[in-house]
Protein backbone atom coordinates (compact mmCIF):
# COMPACT_ATOMS: atom_id res chain seq x y z
CA UNK A 1 0.00 0.00 0.00
CA UNK A 2 1.00 3.49 -0.41
CA UNK A 3 0.19 5.37 2.04
CA UNK A 4 -0.57 9.32 2.22
CA UNK A 5 -2.07 9.75 5.69
CA UNK A 6 -4.14 13.62 6.28
CA UNK A 7 -6.10 13.06 8.89
CA UNK A 8 -3.06 11.93 10.88
CA UNK A 9 -1.54 15.50 10.04
CA UNK A 10 -4.51 17.28 11.41
CA UNK A 11 -4.00 18.52 14.87
CA UNK A 12 -3.33 15.73 17.67
CA UNK A 13 -6.67 16.28 19.57
CA UNK A 14 -9.25 15.87 16.81
CA UNK A 15 -8.04 11.73 17.06
CA UNK A 16 -5.62 9.58 19.02
CA UNK A 17 -2.76 7.75 17.97
CA UNK A 18 -3.38 3.99 18.94
CA UNK A 19 -1.78 0.69 17.32
CA UNK A 20 -4.15 -2.50 16.67
CA UNK A 21 -4.01 -4.24 19.75
CA UNK A 22 -2.37 -8.30 17.95
CA UNK A 23 -4.17 -10.91 18.48
CA UNK A 24 -2.87 -14.85 19.24
CA UNK A 25 -3.30 -16.08 15.69
CA UNK A 26 -4.80 -14.39 12.56
CA UNK A 27 -6.17 -17.21 9.73
CA UNK A 28 -7.93 -15.38 6.83
CA UNK A 29 -11.52 -15.48 6.07
CA UNK A 30 -11.62 -13.51 2.55
CA UNK A 31 -9.41 -11.05 0.72
CA UNK A 32 -11.99 -9.23 -1.79
CA UNK A 33 -10.35 -9.51 -5.38
CA UNK A 34 -12.58 -6.89 -7.18
CA UNK A 35 -11.67 -4.01 -4.58
CA UNK A 36 -7.86 -4.75 -4.17
CA UNK A 37 -7.95 -4.91 -8.03
CA UNK A 38 -9.53 -0.97 -7.93
CA UNK A 39 -6.95 -0.05 -5.44
CA UNK A 40 -4.02 -1.69 -7.30
CA UNK A 41 -3.52 -4.66 -5.01
CA UNK A 42 -2.45 -7.90 -6.02
CA UNK A 43 -5.32 -9.92 -4.05
CA UNK A 44 -3.04 -13.22 -3.93
CA UNK A 45 -0.37 -11.25 -2.44
CA UNK A 46 -2.60 -9.29 0.47
CA UNK A 47 -3.66 -13.21 0.62
CA UNK A 48 0.00 -14.25 2.13
CA UNK A 49 0.17 -14.45 5.83
CA UNK A 50 2.94 -11.07 6.28
CA UNK A 51 -0.49 -9.39 5.03
CA UNK A 52 -3.13 -11.53 7.05
CA UNK A 53 -0.97 -10.26 9.75
CA UNK A 54 -1.53 -6.93 8.64
CA UNK A 55 -5.28 -7.29 8.04
CA UNK A 56 -5.18 -8.63 12.07
CA UNK A 57 -3.48 -5.73 13.59
CA UNK A 58 0.05 -7.99 13.89
CA UNK A 59 1.89 -6.07 12.23
CA UNK A 60 1.73 -2.23 10.82
CA UNK A 61 2.57 -1.92 7.26
CA UNK A 62 5.37 0.56 6.08
CA UNK A 63 3.54 3.92 5.98
CA UNK A 64 0.82 3.38 8.05
CA UNK A 65 0.01 5.95 10.78
CA UNK A 66 -2.41 4.23 13.13
CA UNK A 67 -5.07 6.26 14.85
CA UNK A 68 -8.52 6.17 16.54
CA UNK A 69 -10.90 9.20 15.33
CA UNK A 70 -12.73 10.75 17.66
CA UNK A 71 -16.37 11.76 16.77
CA UNK A 72 -19.39 12.65 18.92
CA UNK A 73 -23.39 11.89 17.76
CA UNK A 74 -27.40 11.81 18.23
CA UNK A 75 -28.01 8.00 18.73
CA UNK A 76 -31.85 7.68 18.65
CA UNK A 77 -31.74 11.50 18.94
CA UNK A 78 -29.73 11.39 22.22
CA UNK A 79 -26.68 13.73 22.47
CA UNK A 80 -23.65 11.49 23.01
CA UNK A 81 -20.68 14.14 23.53
CA UNK A 82 -17.99 11.58 22.96
CA UNK A 83 -18.66 8.43 20.79
CA UNK A 84 -14.91 7.78 18.62
CA UNK A 85 -13.56 4.54 17.08
CA UNK A 86 -13.78 2.76 20.05
CA UNK A 87 -13.39 -0.55 18.28
CA UNK A 88 -11.78 0.65 15.04
CA UNK A 89 -8.53 1.94 13.99
CA UNK A 90 -7.53 3.94 10.88
CA UNK A 91 -3.89 2.26 9.56
CA UNK A 92 -3.70 5.26 7.14
CA UNK A 93 -4.63 6.16 3.49
CA UNK A 94 -3.66 4.63 0.79
CA UNK A 95 -3.50 6.24 -2.98
CA UNK A 96 -4.59 4.41 -5.75
CA UNK A 97 -2.72 4.05 -9.19
CA UNK A 98 -5.27 6.17 -10.30
CA UNK A 99 -4.88 9.06 -7.55
CA UNK A 100 -8.06 7.71 -5.71
CA UNK A 101 -7.59 8.10 -1.81
CA UNK A 102 -8.96 5.35 0.45
CA UNK A 103 -8.69 4.83 4.18
CA UNK A 104 -7.89 1.76 5.25
CA UNK A 105 -9.49 0.47 8.96
CA UNK A 106 -9.09 -2.47 10.95
CA UNK A 107 -12.55 -2.89 12.91
CA UNK A 108 -12.62 -4.67 15.85
CA UNK A 109 -8.80 -3.65 16.19
CA UNK A 110 -8.72 -3.54 20.25
CA UNK A 111 -9.33 -1.33 22.76
CA UNK A 112 -8.69 2.81 22.01
CA UNK A 113 -9.24 5.52 24.38
CA UNK A 114 -12.62 5.75 22.88
CA UNK A 115 -13.37 2.43 23.64
CA UNK A 116 -15.63 3.31 27.23
CA UNK A 117 -16.70 -0.27 28.57
CA UNK A 118 -16.40 -2.18 24.99
CA UNK A 119 -13.82 -4.85 24.52
CA UNK A 120 -12.47 -2.92 20.96
CA UNK A 121 -13.34 -6.62 19.67
CA UNK A 122 -16.11 -7.97 16.85
CA UNK A 123 -16.95 -11.61 16.59
CA UNK A 124 -17.41 -13.03 12.65
CA UNK A 125 -20.84 -12.46 12.95
CA UNK A 126 -20.90 -8.87 12.15
CA UNK A 127 -17.98 -9.06 10.44
CA UNK A 128 -18.93 -11.48 7.36
CA UNK A 129 -22.19 -9.45 7.56
CA UNK A 130 -20.76 -6.10 6.77
CA UNK A 131 -18.54 -7.73 4.20
CA UNK A 132 -21.75 -9.26 2.13
CA UNK A 133 -23.74 -7.07 2.56
CA UNK A 134 -21.21 -3.40 2.22
CA UNK A 135 -20.03 -5.57 -0.84
CA UNK A 136 -23.63 -6.01 -2.25
CA UNK A 137 -24.65 -2.38 -2.06
CA UNK A 138 -21.46 -1.68 -3.84
CA UNK A 139 -22.64 -4.39 -6.60
CA UNK A 140 -26.16 -2.52 -6.34
CA UNK A 141 -24.63 0.96 -7.15
CA UNK A 142 -24.98 1.98 -4.27
CA UNK A 143 -22.32 4.37 -2.44
CA UNK A 144 -21.01 2.62 0.41
CA UNK A 145 -18.12 1.73 2.47
CA UNK A 146 -16.41 -1.37 1.36
CA UNK A 147 -14.72 -4.51 2.64
CA UNK A 148 -11.75 -5.46 1.48
CA UNK A 149 -10.42 -8.11 3.85
CA UNK A 150 -11.67 -10.08 6.47
CA UNK A 151 -9.78 -12.56 8.97
CA UNK A 152 -10.13 -14.57 12.46
CA UNK A 153 -8.32 -13.67 15.35
CA UNK A 154 -7.80 -17.26 17.19
CA UNK A 155 -9.43 -15.46 19.81
CA UNK A 156 -12.62 -15.98 21.94
CA UNK A 157 -15.22 -12.50 22.02
CA UNK A 158 -17.61 -12.45 24.72
CA UNK A 159 -21.26 -11.23 23.91
CA UNK A 160 -24.42 -13.22 24.97
CA UNK A 161 -22.50 -16.23 24.54
CA UNK A 162 -18.18 -17.36 23.60
CA UNK A 163 -17.69 -16.49 19.78
CA UNK A 164 -14.86 -16.36 17.04
CA UNK A 165 -13.19 -12.91 17.41
CA UNK A 166 -13.12 -11.32 13.59
CA UNK A 167 -11.32 -7.94 11.81
CA UNK A 168 -12.81 -6.43 9.40
CA UNK A 169 -10.66 -4.64 6.74
CA UNK A 170 -13.03 -1.38 6.02
CA UNK A 171 -12.47 0.52 3.06
CA UNK A 172 -13.68 4.52 2.46
CA UNK A 173 -13.56 7.18 0.52
CA UNK A 174 -13.49 8.87 4.59
CA UNK A 175 -14.82 8.16 7.58
CA UNK A 176 -15.55 12.00 7.82
CA UNK A 177 -19.38 11.60 10.12
CA UNK A 178 -21.66 14.19 10.88
CA UNK A 179 -20.81 13.22 14.18
CA UNK A 180 -17.22 14.12 13.26
CA UNK A 181 -18.54 17.44 12.80
CA UNK A 182 -20.60 17.36 16.14
CA UNK A 183 -17.38 16.48 18.57
CA UNK A 184 -15.49 19.85 17.51
CA UNK A 185 -19.12 22.19 17.14
CA UNK A 186 -19.70 21.41 20.89
CA UNK A 187 -16.23 22.10 21.96
CA UNK A 188 -16.79 25.36 20.23
CA UNK A 189 -13.74 24.39 17.81
CA UNK A 190 -13.93 26.39 15.16
CA UNK A 191 -10.64 25.59 14.10
CA UNK A 192 -10.84 21.89 13.48
CA UNK A 193 -14.30 22.38 12.06
CA UNK A 194 -12.98 24.76 9.36
CA UNK A 195 -9.94 21.59 8.93
CA UNK A 196 -12.90 18.89 8.39
CA UNK A 197 -14.73 21.06 6.34
CA UNK A 198 -11.53 21.61 3.87
CA UNK A 199 -10.97 17.78 3.96
CA UNK A 200 -14.97 16.88 3.31
CA UNK A 201 -14.50 18.83 0.56
CA UNK A 202 -11.16 18.00 -0.96
CA UNK A 203 -11.89 14.42 -0.62
CA UNK A 204 -15.66 14.47 -1.72
CA UNK A 205 -16.81 17.64 -3.61
CA UNK A 206 -13.90 19.04 -5.38
CA UNK A 207 -16.00 21.43 -7.05
CA UNK A 208 -17.95 22.91 -4.25
CA UNK A 209 -16.65 25.85 -1.76
CA UNK A 210 -17.02 26.74 1.69
CA UNK A 211 -18.48 25.23 4.77
CA UNK A 212 -22.63 26.31 3.13
CA UNK A 213 -21.29 24.65 -0.42
CA UNK A 214 -20.27 21.49 1.60
CA UNK A 215 -23.95 21.55 3.25
CA UNK A 216 -25.59 21.52 -0.03
CA UNK A 217 -23.50 18.70 -1.80
CA UNK A 218 -23.56 16.42 1.63
CA UNK A 219 -27.59 17.04 1.26
CA UNK A 220 -27.92 16.46 -2.34
CA UNK A 221 -25.66 13.48 -1.62
CA UNK A 222 -27.64 12.27 1.22
CA UNK A 223 -31.19 12.58 -0.93
CA UNK A 224 -29.87 10.49 -3.62
CA UNK A 225 -28.49 8.26 -1.19
CA UNK A 226 -31.74 7.61 0.72
CA UNK A 227 -33.84 7.35 -2.37
CA UNK A 228 -31.50 4.60 -3.41
CA UNK A 229 -31.61 2.60 -0.16
CA UNK A 230 -35.80 3.18 -0.67
CA UNK A 231 -35.83 1.61 -4.26
CA UNK A 232 -33.87 -1.73 -3.02
CA UNK A 233 -36.14 -2.06 -0.05
CA UNK A 234 -32.75 -1.21 1.94
CA UNK A 235 -33.28 -0.69 5.84
CA UNK A 236 -30.38 1.08 7.27
CA UNK A 237 -31.57 0.21 11.27
CA UNK A 238 -29.54 3.10 13.27
CA UNK A 239 -29.32 6.31 11.15
CA UNK A 240 -27.60 8.11 14.59
CA UNK A 241 -25.83 11.33 13.38
CA UNK A 242 -22.18 9.19 13.85
CA UNK A 243 -23.17 6.86 11.27
CA UNK A 244 -24.59 9.30 8.94
CA UNK A 245 -21.54 9.93 5.75
CA UNK A 246 -20.66 13.61 5.30
CA UNK A 247 -19.45 12.60 1.64
CA UNK A 248 -23.17 10.59 1.15
CA UNK A 249 -21.95 7.23 1.67
CA UNK A 250 -23.62 4.24 3.43
CA UNK A 251 -21.49 3.36 6.21
CA UNK A 252 -22.00 0.90 9.61
CA UNK A 253 -23.77 -1.95 8.51
CA UNK A 254 -25.64 -3.47 11.99
CA UNK A 255 -28.95 -4.47 12.31
CA UNK A 256 -29.77 -3.36 8.52
CA UNK A 257 -31.74 -5.60 6.58
CA UNK A 258 -33.24 -5.50 3.46
CA UNK A 259 -37.52 -5.82 3.19
CA UNK A 260 -39.13 -9.28 2.52
CA UNK A 261 -43.00 -8.25 2.08
CA UNK A 262 -42.80 -4.60 1.42
CA UNK A 263 -44.70 -2.60 4.63
CA UNK A 264 -43.63 1.04 5.00
CA UNK A 265 -43.32 0.89 8.52
CA UNK A 266 -40.96 -2.29 8.34
CA UNK A 267 -38.39 -2.14 11.02
CA UNK A 268 -36.04 -4.76 11.59
CA UNK A 269 -33.38 -3.38 14.59
CA UNK A 270 -34.10 -5.09 18.06
CA UNK A 271 -33.37 -1.57 19.53
CA UNK A 272 -35.60 0.50 17.43
CA UNK A 273 -38.30 -0.21 19.95
CA UNK A 274 -40.26 3.03 18.51
CA UNK A 275 -39.63 2.58 15.05
CA UNK A 276 -37.62 5.33 14.61
CA UNK A 277 -35.37 4.32 11.88
CA UNK A 278 -38.44 2.10 9.85
CA UNK A 279 -38.05 2.32 5.96
CA UNK A 280 -40.38 4.92 5.19
CA UNK A 281 -38.77 6.78 8.01
CA UNK A 282 -35.71 7.30 6.27
CA UNK A 283 -35.67 10.47 4.32
CA UNK A 284 -37.03 12.28 7.24
CA UNK A 285 -34.40 10.85 9.33
CA UNK A 286 -31.92 11.76 7.04
CA UNK A 287 -33.10 15.38 6.69
CA UNK A 288 -32.51 15.99 11.01
CA UNK A 289 -28.98 14.27 10.21
CA UNK A 290 -28.44 17.03 7.48
CA UNK A 291 -29.63 19.96 10.20
CA UNK A 292 -27.32 18.57 13.10
CA UNK A 293 -24.52 18.96 9.91
CA UNK A 294 -25.95 22.40 9.46
CA UNK A 295 -25.99 23.61 13.07
CA UNK A 296 -21.94 22.29 13.12
CA UNK A 297 -21.17 24.68 10.18
CA UNK A 298 -23.44 28.18 11.16
CA UNK A 299 -20.34 29.74 12.56
CA UNK A 300 -17.99 28.91 9.32
CA UNK A 301 -21.04 30.39 6.57
CA UNK A 302 -20.86 33.15 8.55
CA UNK A 303 -18.64 35.24 11.22
CA UNK A 304 -22.35 36.45 12.72
CA UNK A 305 -23.90 32.78 13.07
CA UNK A 306 -27.55 34.31 13.43
CA UNK A 307 -26.99 35.56 9.92
CA UNK A 308 -25.77 31.80 8.61
CA UNK A 309 -29.44 30.73 9.94
CA UNK A 310 -31.39 31.75 6.67
CA UNK A 311 -29.29 30.25 3.94
CA UNK A 312 -28.37 27.20 5.85
CA UNK A 313 -31.88 26.50 5.99
CA UNK A 314 -32.25 26.94 2.52
CA UNK A 315 -30.35 24.58 1.74
CA UNK A 316 -32.24 21.73 4.13
CA UNK A 317 -35.40 23.07 2.22
CA UNK A 318 -33.56 22.22 -0.70
CA UNK A 319 -33.42 18.37 0.38
CA UNK A 320 -36.96 17.92 0.07
CA UNK A 321 -37.82 18.14 -3.61
CA UNK A 322 -34.28 16.61 -4.53
CA UNK A 323 -35.11 13.26 -2.38
CA UNK A 324 -38.76 13.53 -4.01
CA UNK A 325 -37.32 13.65 -7.29
CA UNK A 326 -34.83 10.95 -6.47
CA UNK A 327 -36.77 8.84 -5.33
CA UNK A 328 -39.56 9.52 -8.57
CA UNK A 329 -36.28 8.60 -11.18
CA UNK A 330 -35.49 5.81 -8.83
CA UNK A 331 -38.62 3.73 -8.92
CA UNK A 332 -39.60 4.87 -12.67
CA UNK A 333 -36.95 3.19 -14.00
CA UNK A 334 -38.16 0.32 -11.73
CA UNK A 335 -40.93 0.44 -13.55
CA UNK A 336 -39.16 0.46 -17.48
CA UNK A 337 -40.25 4.41 -17.44
CA UNK A 338 -37.82 6.60 -19.74
CA UNK A 339 -40.18 9.50 -19.35
CA UNK A 340 -41.86 11.72 -16.91
CA UNK A 341 -45.36 12.07 -16.57
CA UNK A 342 -47.59 14.02 -13.80
CA UNK A 343 -49.87 11.10 -12.75
CA UNK A 344 -46.33 8.65 -12.29
CA UNK A 345 -46.35 9.03 -8.67
CA UNK A 346 -49.81 8.19 -8.27
CA UNK A 347 -49.18 4.69 -10.69
CA UNK A 348 -45.75 4.11 -8.79
CA UNK A 349 -48.10 4.43 -5.00
CA UNK A 350 -50.61 2.47 -6.37
CA UNK A 351 -48.56 -0.10 -6.92
CA UNK A 352 -46.30 -0.02 -3.72
CA UNK A 353 -49.98 0.28 -2.12
CA UNK A 354 -51.48 -3.19 -2.97
CA UNK A 355 -48.17 -5.04 -2.36
CA UNK A 356 -48.26 -3.55 1.12
CA UNK A 357 -51.89 -4.84 1.24
CA UNK A 358 -50.97 -8.50 -0.08
CA UNK A 359 -47.83 -8.99 1.34
CA UNK A 360 -46.40 -8.89 -1.47
CA UNK A 361 -42.26 -9.66 -1.62
CA UNK A 362 -40.09 -5.89 -2.91
CA UNK A 363 -37.55 -7.56 -4.25
CA UNK A 364 -39.22 -10.46 -6.12
CA UNK A 365 -41.98 -8.22 -6.84
CA UNK A 366 -39.97 -6.04 -8.84
CA UNK A 367 -38.24 -8.48 -10.26
CA UNK A 368 -41.23 -10.39 -11.74
CA UNK A 369 -42.50 -7.13 -13.48
CA UNK A 370 -39.38 -7.32 -15.64
CA UNK A 371 -39.45 -11.26 -16.01
CA UNK A 372 -43.13 -12.34 -15.92
CA UNK A 373 -45.11 -13.99 -13.21
CA UNK A 374 -45.61 -10.53 -10.72
CA UNK A 375 -49.16 -12.16 -9.43
CA UNK A 376 -48.06 -14.99 -7.70
CA UNK A 377 -46.30 -12.49 -5.21
CA UNK A 378 -49.27 -11.20 -4.16
CA UNK A 379 -52.03 -12.55 -1.49
CA UNK A 380 -54.56 -11.73 -3.50
CA UNK A 381 -53.22 -11.66 -7.67
CA UNK A 382 -56.65 -9.66 -8.72
CA UNK A 383 -55.00 -6.47 -7.01
CA UNK A 384 -51.65 -6.77 -9.21
CA UNK A 385 -54.34 -7.46 -11.91
CA UNK A 386 -56.41 -4.30 -11.34
CA UNK A 387 -53.31 -2.20 -11.53
CA UNK A 388 -51.26 -3.71 -14.29
CA UNK A 389 -53.63 -2.26 -17.20
CA UNK A 390 -52.50 0.90 -16.24
CA UNK A 391 -48.85 0.56 -16.29
CA UNK A 392 -49.42 -1.17 -19.70
CA UNK A 393 -51.46 2.17 -20.90
CA UNK A 394 -48.70 4.52 -19.43
CA UNK A 395 -46.17 2.23 -21.20
CA UNK A 396 -48.00 2.23 -24.47
CA UNK A 397 -48.01 5.97 -24.35
CA UNK A 398 -43.94 6.20 -24.35
CA UNK A 399 -44.40 3.76 -27.47
CA UNK A 400 -43.57 0.17 -25.70
CA UNK A 401 -44.94 -2.90 -24.56
CA UNK A 402 -44.05 -4.50 -20.90
CA UNK A 403 -41.67 -6.92 -23.07
CA UNK A 404 -39.44 -4.27 -24.56
CA UNK A 405 -39.25 -2.39 -21.23
CA UNK A 406 -38.54 -5.77 -18.81
CA UNK A 407 -35.03 -5.87 -20.67
CA UNK A 408 -34.15 -2.31 -19.23
CA UNK A 409 -35.91 -3.40 -15.85
CA UNK A 410 -34.09 -6.11 -15.58
CA UNK A 411 -30.64 -3.90 -15.51
CA UNK A 412 -31.94 -2.27 -12.02
CA UNK A 413 -34.18 -4.70 -10.24
CA UNK A 414 -31.76 -7.32 -8.56
CA UNK A 415 -32.58 -10.64 -8.21
CA UNK A 416 -30.65 -11.26 -5.65
CA UNK A 417 -30.17 -9.37 -2.22
CA UNK A 418 -28.74 -10.58 0.56
CA UNK A 419 -31.51 -11.90 2.61
CA UNK A 420 -31.34 -12.11 6.24
CA UNK A 421 -31.68 -15.56 6.49
CA UNK A 422 -29.03 -16.27 3.73
CA UNK A 423 -26.58 -14.11 6.06
CA UNK A 424 -27.28 -15.94 8.68
CA UNK A 425 -26.76 -19.36 7.34
CA UNK A 426 -23.32 -18.24 5.82
CA UNK A 427 -22.49 -17.05 9.42
CA UNK A 428 -23.12 -20.01 10.98
CA UNK A 429 -21.57 -22.55 8.84
CA UNK A 430 -18.36 -19.99 9.04
CA UNK A 431 -18.49 -20.70 12.66
CA UNK A 432 -18.74 -24.22 12.63
CA UNK A 433 -15.33 -23.71 9.68
CA UNK A 434 -17.30 -23.90 6.70
CA UNK A 435 -17.03 -20.59 4.61
CA UNK A 436 -18.66 -22.84 1.29
CA UNK A 437 -21.94 -20.79 1.95
CA UNK A 438 -20.23 -17.10 2.55
CA UNK A 439 -18.09 -17.77 -0.97
CA UNK A 440 -20.88 -18.76 -2.69
CA UNK A 441 -23.23 -15.50 -1.51
CA UNK A 442 -20.57 -12.86 -1.66
CA UNK A 443 -19.80 -14.74 -5.40
CA UNK A 444 -23.98 -14.29 -6.13
CA UNK A 445 -23.73 -11.09 -4.78
CA UNK A 446 -21.32 -9.54 -6.93
CA UNK A 447 -23.79 -9.75 -9.70
CA UNK A 448 -26.90 -8.92 -8.82
CA UNK A 449 -28.96 -8.21 -11.78
CA UNK A 450 -27.60 -11.56 -13.68
CA UNK A 451 -30.43 -13.64 -14.01
CA UNK A 452 -29.21 -17.41 -14.14
CA UNK A 453 -32.18 -18.70 -13.14
CA UNK A 454 -30.46 -22.24 -12.21
CA UNK A 455 -28.75 -20.74 -9.07
CA UNK A 456 -30.82 -21.51 -6.12
CA UNK A 457 -29.39 -18.34 -4.19
CA UNK A 458 -31.08 -16.03 -6.98
CA UNK A 459 -34.78 -14.55 -5.96
CA UNK A 460 -35.77 -17.27 -3.30
CA UNK A 461 -38.34 -16.07 -1.30
CA UNK A 462 -37.89 -15.50 2.37
CA UNK A 463 -38.70 -19.13 3.90
CA UNK A 464 -40.73 -19.53 7.04
CA UNK A 465 -38.38 -19.48 9.21
CA UNK A 466 -37.34 -15.80 7.70
CA UNK A 467 -35.54 -13.43 10.41
CA UNK A 468 -37.75 -10.78 11.27
CA UNK A 469 -34.98 -9.45 14.06
CA UNK A 470 -31.35 -7.98 13.33
CA UNK A 471 -28.94 -7.07 16.31
CA UNK A 472 -26.26 -4.62 16.72
CA UNK A 473 -23.00 -5.16 15.44
CA UNK A 474 -21.14 -5.94 18.39
P1 LIG B 1 -22.02 1.63 16.36
O1 LIG B 1 -23.17 0.99 17.06
O2 LIG B 1 -21.18 0.67 15.57
O3 LIG B 1 -22.42 2.82 15.54
O4 LIG B 1 -21.05 2.14 17.52
C1 LIG B 1 -21.41 3.16 18.41
C2 LIG B 1 -20.23 3.47 19.32
O5 LIG B 1 -19.94 2.36 20.16
C3 LIG B 1 -18.93 3.80 18.59
O6 LIG B 1 -18.25 4.79 19.33
C4 LIG B 1 -18.19 2.49 18.65
O7 LIG B 1 -16.79 2.66 18.54
C5 LIG B 1 -18.57 1.96 20.03
N1 LIG B 1 -18.46 0.50 20.12
C6 LIG B 1 -19.30 -0.41 19.58
N2 LIG B 1 -18.89 -1.66 19.87
C7 LIG B 1 -17.76 -1.56 20.60
C8 LIG B 1 -16.87 -2.50 21.21
N3 LIG B 1 -17.04 -3.81 21.10
N4 LIG B 1 -15.81 -2.00 21.91
C9 LIG B 1 -15.63 -0.68 22.02
N5 LIG B 1 -16.43 0.25 21.49
C10 LIG B 1 -17.50 -0.17 20.78
MG1 LIG C 1 -21.24 3.79 14.29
Amino acid sequence: MHFDNSYARLPERMFSRQDPVAVVAPGLIAINPRLAAEMGLDPEVLARPDWVDVFAGNRVPDGAEPLAQAYAGHQFGGWVPQLGDGRAILLGEHIGPDGRRWDVQLKGAGRTMFSRGGDGRAWVGPVIREYLVSEAMHALGVPTTRALAAVTTGEVVYREARLPGAVLTRVASSHLRVGTFQFFAARGDTEALRLLTDMALARHYPHAEGALGLLGQAVAAQARLVARWMALGFIHGVMNTDNAHVGGITIDYGPCAFLDAYHPGRVFSSIDRSGRYAYANQPQIAVWNMAQLASCLLPLIDADPNRAIEPATAVLHGFEAAWQAEWLAQFRAKLGLATADEGDRALIEGLLDRMADGEADFTRTFRALAEGGAEAEFRDPAALRAWEPLWHARLAAEGRTPEQAQTAMRAVNPAIIPRNHRIEAAIEAAVAGDLGPFRALEAALARPFDAAPDDPLRAAPAPAEAVHQTFCGT
